[in-house]
């Protein structure tokens, strides 16, 4: 039984090392393209809005753990000690 504890916070400990490496996953919406292209003219296209145009979006553990860096990769955790 506490093999499985101690694999447990194995794994944890790395998904939260995993995160504060790697806060930021493909958006969805556009699939980390950052842009949504017209089907009748195909080379227009306007900014993904759920992304703003970044392609990018918070990993859910980002969200839950680390409050969310609102897609820039910055935890705000680390932005207010900065400021
Ligand atoms: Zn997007």
């Amino acid at each position: 039984m506490g093999v499985f504890i101690i694999i447990g916070i194995i794994a944890a400990t790395g998904y939260y090392i995993s995160l504060r490496i790697h806060p930021l996953t493909k958006c969805k919406v556009c699939g980390g393209a950052g842009k949504h292209h017209g089907t009748v003219y195909a080379s227009a296209y306007h900014r993904c809005t759920k992304c703003g145009g970044t392609g990018r979006a918070d990993r859910l553990g980002t969200r839950l753990f680390l409050g969310g860096t609102g897609g820039t990769g910055q935890s705000s955790r680390r932005l207010r000690g900065h400021a």
